[in-house]
């Protein structure tokens, strides 16, 4: 009876350090990743997100509480293609975890999931010139369906990472992927009077969004990342626009928002200012409603130009 009565309790005590698995914990770069990982972790991981949803990523002071994430993290996610070449590294030095040495299980390069990069120099680029996509652009969480590539790899990589819970990942995974799929279908019927809509852009931030919606980008105004435009850059710029009759001018709430506004003017076009994060404008808390955001505003800015 003694013996039977241990051997319960052994069995209850294991059964419990099982189940008792600690969560993984997920350090984001942005808020995006940080979005799409909650949403594949479940109640197996703790995500957190670095870049706050209303910086420009490419700038991010590199604050020493990053650091103090980082160095408690099992997995760091983040977007790769040298978006955060200018803060992560300078923190992944100061955080000094082993588990996120760079090629090893505990550091995931996102951009890894996707299947086309867009804007690829072909050559002549240089860092020093004010180029920030030397890798090509970055700014691929702006195409759904590449939300939809990067939980999948996140589930494969936890699912390494936590072998009891790689079930429920993959299984959580798969649910917001046919949700978010849903979405896409509705976006895409929503917004297809945009198809073909000549566009401008403040910085290039909204390719993967051109591509996907069908939007035709005619140019940046942005010449230099960080630097008010040259006017005559501007001029020649709204000249072709208002020959392509331009009726938008895409830009970021971080962007130059006079410059862009008096572009805008000169090109007889709508400044509309999207939201191209999680976060980055009040109210869109979520992946979905960013893009609910982006439609609404671009049809809103369209149908005004009309009015
Ligand atoms: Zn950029």
């Amino acid at each position: 009876m003694k013996r039977m009565i241990l051997m319960i309790i052994l069995a209850l005590l294991l059964a419990g350090s099982a189940g008792a698995e600690k969560p993984l914990r997920v350090v984001c770069t942005l808020t995006d990743l940080a979005w799409l990982a909650e949403q594949v972790g479940g109640q197996d991981a703790e995500v957190v997100a670095l870049c706050p949803g209303e910086y420009d990523p490419h700038f991010l002071p590199a604050k020493p509480s990053f650091a103090r994430r980082l160095g408690k993290a099992d997995l760091l996610c983040y977007s790769g293609l040298e978006l955060e070449v200018g803060w992560l590294p300078v923190l992944m030095d100061k955080a000094r975890n082993r588990k996120l040495h760079p090629g090893g299980l505990g550091e995931l390069d996102c951009s890894q999931a996707l299947e086309r990069v867009l804007d690829i120099p072909t050559g002549g680029i240089s860092r020093a010139q004010g180029d920030v996509h030397p890798e090509g652009n970055p700014h691929y969480l702006l195409n759904p369906h590449n939300g939809v590539l990067v939980m999948r790899l996140m589930a494969e990589r936890m699912a390494v990472l936590r072998p009891k819970a790689a079930d429920g990942f993959r299984d959580r995974a798969e649910v917001a992927v046919v949700d978010l799929q849903k979405r896409i279908k509705a976006w895409e019927k929503r917004s297809a009077s945009l198809r073909g809509q000549p566009v401008v852009q403040y910085h290039q931030q909204w390719e993967y969004l051109a591509d996907w919606l069908g939007l035709k980008i005619l140019g940046d105004v942005e010449h230099r990342p960080g630097i008010a435009p040259s006017p005559r850059h501007v001029s020649k710029l709204a000249t072709q626009a208002r020959k392509a009759n331009v009726e938008l001018l895409l830009a970021a709430p971080w962007n130059h928002l006079d410059a862009a506004g008096k572009a805008a003017g000169r090109m007889s076009a709508r400044l509309v200012v999207l939201p191209p994060a999680v976060g980055a404008l009040s109210g869109v808390s979520g992946y979905g409603e960013m893009f609910d955001r982006i439609i609404e505003d671009l049809l809103l800015g369209k149908g005004g130009n009309d009015g």
